[in-house]
């Protein structure tokens, strides 16, 4: 399988795959899904909590804060995080006072709760390390996968190619002058969702794909690296393959 990045950019990816056999790049995909390991708070002590939400949703939504997992210290034990604070307040991931500060949340803005005059909330919460085949917080991020888009226009001229454009979800076309054609460098952005053909007719601009090139996306929730996410996952798909080897 050949493989090439047509996009990295902060904590998504995307990947160029050629001579590839659909089911191993499936399997790649899983393996990310459920195969990574990562932190997520998994216990949480409620010392007190006087706000209008119940202990379970609150432990809910602390669990599904991403946590920055430093590879090295994959296997290590748990690590805690303390959370006091008073309304009025909103009460952020930021809050969270973490044993070790390599392992605080990737999104400092996200909001765990709203707490209004006189509420408080006091807590200990503590990590685990798992995989998204344990429980889904522990996944790393999205993935999927499409293949190349494959975009005709056999008369670059047509008429009201500007509203043609306009109705692309991604903005990839351009119909400027009334020539319609696919920005540059913009291919691959193509999500074949066919609404462009749907509204000229497929004798202006046909949508179509090529079967023998993929492109494989990765968006990290922020716990690792894109790099990361896939080195991990791509090993884990390499152990499981040796034990099924060994085994047969
Ligand atoms: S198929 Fe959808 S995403 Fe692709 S060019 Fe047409 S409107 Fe844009």
């Amino acid at each position: 399988m050949k493989a090439e990045i047509i996009e990295n950019e902060g904590n998504s990816a995307r990947v160029l795959l050629k001579d590839f056999k659909v089911s191993l790049v499936n399997a790649m995909r899983r393996a990310v899904i459920n195969g990574v390991k990562t932190l997520a708070i998994d216990d949480v002590t409620i010392y007190k909590n006087t706000s209008s939400m119940y202990d379970e949703i609150l432990a809910t939504r602390l669990g599904l804060i991403p946590l920055k997992t430093p590879i090295e210290l994959k296997e290590k034990g748990k690590f805690s995080f303390k959370l006091k604070e008073m309304g009025p307040k909103a009460v952020h991931a930021s809050d969270l006072i973490p044993s070790d500060k390599d392992v605080a949340p990737a999104i400092p803005d996200m909001l765990i709760i709203n707490l209004k005059e006189g509420e408080a909330v006091e807590l200990e919460a503590e990590t685990a390390w798992g995989n998204g085949a344990h429980h889904t917080k522990f996944t790393p991020g999205h993935v999927f996968y499409h293949f190349y888009p494959k975009i005709t226009i056999p008369n670059s001229k047509v008429k009201g190619a500007a509203r043609i454009a306009a109705m692309c979800p991604v903005d990839i076309l351009d119909g400027e002058k009334d020539t319609l054609s696919v920005k540059k460098g913009k291919l691959s952005d193509c999500i074949l969702c066919k609404a462009c053909e749907d509204y000229a007719g497929s004798d202006v601009i046909s949508i179509s794909s090529e079967s023998d090139k993929i492109v494989f996306e990765v968006e990290s929730w922020g716990q690792l690296t894109v790099r990361e996410i896939l080195n991990e996952a791509l090993s884990t798909l390499e152990d499981e393959v040796t034990e099924i080897g060994e085994k047969v």
